[in-house]
């Protein structure tokens, strides 16, 4: 496996595989990689010959309050990791590599990244798409994948693509659990024993609504304070958003049918998860 921090020696390496006729995937990642990580490669692997993995913890999608200085960091397990799963390369910049001090061009969705996340994370999905478009052409990728767990930031990053006329492949890849359902996260290792034990309640959450609706529920409000009351049943954990939305457009609906994701946001101390499932 190639491991570069630099922007032309990734060129360089991406230019070899292309002049070689492989053609290019790109996973971008913050790093502290697990299986939801991996699930991405292998998909990519898949679809392409050459996989490319960016490790960027990238400062301009946290807020001022938010964790960017907490975000687990793990390089040496990350790069096992990546050259376990057979990526070609792995690119891992430094900040000053990827923003010159006077920077001053941004990439911003101005509709879909309003609600949900966007609502509580001010600027949060504009410094997503400003460093996945900038990604998109450092590696100039066929494909890219991005993860269903965050599905508003892969609708986004789909939005973008199309509006912006980059010639890159969008793929979603699906969410990964952990045994007792929590979506496998970077962020569940900064919760303790107990939270960790408790936070299952927030896929439970999910489940018990996908259960009302196959009983016949269609009521959107009505689910939502079922999966609020349940999350909050724990102590510490607080729901910042539950929402039933229409999986393309990201749209709340009232009434539930294929095709509509229920999504939700929850804070339990100073970690915040979140999860979504989908009505078939
Ligand atoms: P992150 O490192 O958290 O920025 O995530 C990098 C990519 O991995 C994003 O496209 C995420 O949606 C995806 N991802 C994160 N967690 C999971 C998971 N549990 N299952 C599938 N994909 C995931």
């Amino acid at each position: 496996m190639i491991q570069v921090a630099g922007i032309d020696e990734l060129r360089h390496h991406v230019a070899t595989a292309r002049n070689a006729g492989q053609t290019v995937a790109l996973v971008p990642t913050m790093g502290c990689l697990h299986r939801g990580h991996r699930s991405l490669f292998a998909v990519a692997r898949r679809q392409s010959d050459f996989v490319v993995v960016s490790i960027f913890v990238n400062p301009l999608q946290f807020g001022p309050t938010e964790d960017f200085d907490r975000y687990p960091r793990t390089p040496e397990d990350d790069a096992a990791i990546c050259r376990k799963e057979g990526v070609a390369l792995l690119f891992s910049p430094e900040p000053e590599t990827m923003y010159a001090p006077d920077h001053s061009v941004v990439v911003e969705e101005t509709s879909l990244s309003r609600g949900l996340c966007g609502a509580h994370r001010s600027g949060h999905f504009r410094g997503v798409t400003t460093v996945v478009a900038k990604l998109f052409n450092i590696v100039q990728p066929d494909i890219a994948v991005f993860g269903q767990k965050d599905a508003q930031q892969t609708a986004i990053i789909r939005r973008m693509v199309r509006d912006l006329n980059i010639p890159v492949r969008i793929v979603a890849a699906p969410t990964i659990r952990e045994s007792d359902g929590l979506a496998l996260s970077s962020r569940n290792r900064l919760l303790d024993h107990d939270t960790r034990r408790r936070a299952t309640v927030i896929h439970h959450s999910l489940c018990a609504a996908l259960e009302s609706y196959r009983r016949g529920e269609r009521d959107a409000g009505r689910i939502r304070r079922d999966i609020v009351s349940r999350i909050e049943e724990q102590p510490s954990f607080s729901v910042e958003y539950a929402a039933a939305i229409d999986a393309g457009t990201l749209e709340p609906v009232s009434r539930l049918r294929s095709n509509v994701l229920l999504a939700v946001a929850v804070r339990t101390g100073n970690v915040r998860l979140i999860d979504n499932v989908s009505i078939a």
